[in-house]
């Protein structure tokens, strides 16, 4: 079995790809490289590619791929990648996951597996306009469907919680658009590579965490022993993963709170343990 792992997590925004990035990073001791964070950062550090970056992402319009692409170089190159990664929110059109399988080609670190987080849309918005996100420990809290206990304060550390300027209702409507128009062409790109797996993202946290690590631990089988005549990691048959379109009126009501941390507090720790 490979000792590393890359992994890239699509899905549209307010699917809990970053939730699950979170889990995952912790899981596989790998870190979680989102492009919607380094952006951010960039923006609050003011530097000049976060000015760049800012105009697009108030519009929930997608950054350039230059600056995108040089975020991820650099990322890469850390030496903390060296164990494997996982990239949440990149690429998100086929520009960018071409540019990413020459940049892994030359690096010699060929992806593990591309999941798909599958969800309702109808919920996206509910979860987006209501999202909180702690910038201390990346606890996410939803004003609707899991509030903090206290107002705008993490359970977990007590920090304000922030609610990202770009979900509003318009910003958001636009990043919908722009992941069905511009992401959702990458489903099959990475399907014809036999790299991707699918996930019924309406769940509970950490039954969609268990898909995430069993449709993991399948690919890196697979990548570990080719099998002749094939590409390594190409699949005979789509794997058997629940498709969306299920109405689950409690996605997200239903959800315990999603920090590792949480699995200390009392409370919900047997629920919230991501085994
Ligand atoms: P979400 O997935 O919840 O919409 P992200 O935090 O991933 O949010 O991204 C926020 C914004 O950052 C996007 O709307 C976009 O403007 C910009 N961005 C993030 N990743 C990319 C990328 N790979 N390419 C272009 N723009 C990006
Ligand atoms: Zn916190």
């Amino acid at each position: 079995m490979p000792s590393s792992v890359q992994i890239v997590l699509i899905g549209a925004p307010g699917s809990g790809k970053g939730t699950q990035a979170r889990l995952l990073s912790q899981h596989y001791g790998i870190p979680q490289i989102s492009t919607g964070e380094l952006l951010r950062q960039a923006v609050q550090n003011r530097l000049p590619l976060g000015l760049e970056a800012q105009a697009a992402m108030d519009q929930g319009l997608l950054v350039s791929d230059t600056i995108v692409m040089g975020i991820i170089r650099d990322r890469l190159a850390q030496p903390d990648t060296r164990s494997g990664f996982l990239l949440d929110g990149f690429p998100r059109n086929l520009e960018q996951a071409q540019a990413l399988a020459k940049l892994l080609e030359t690096l010699d670190r060929p992806l593990t597996v591309t999941i798909l987080f599958r969800v309702d849309s109808e919920y996206l918005i509910q979860r987006l306009s209501g999202r909180l996100t702690c910038p201390q420990c990346g606890a996410v809290y939803n004003r609707y469907t899991s509030p903090p206990r206290f107002d705008d304060q993490c359970d977990n550390c007590g920090t304000l919680l922030r609610h990202r300027s770009d979900d509003n209702e318009e910003t958001i409507i636009n990043r919908l658009r722009v992941y069905e128009a511009q992401t959702e062409p990458l489903i099959s790109f990475y399907q014809s590579l036999g790299l991707l797996a699918e996930i019924n993202a309406d769940g509970a946290i950490p039954a969609i965490f268990r898909q995430i690590r069993r449709a993991i631990n399948e690919h890196r089988h697979r990548t570990a022993r080719p099998q002749k005549g094939g590409a390594p990691g190409r699949r005979a048959k789509a794997p058997p993963v629940a498709r969306s379109g299920r109405r689950t009126p409690t996605a997200g009501k239903s959800s315990p709170r999603n920090s590792p941390a949480s699995k200390k507090t009392s409370r919900k720790s047997k629920k919230t343990r991501p085994r």
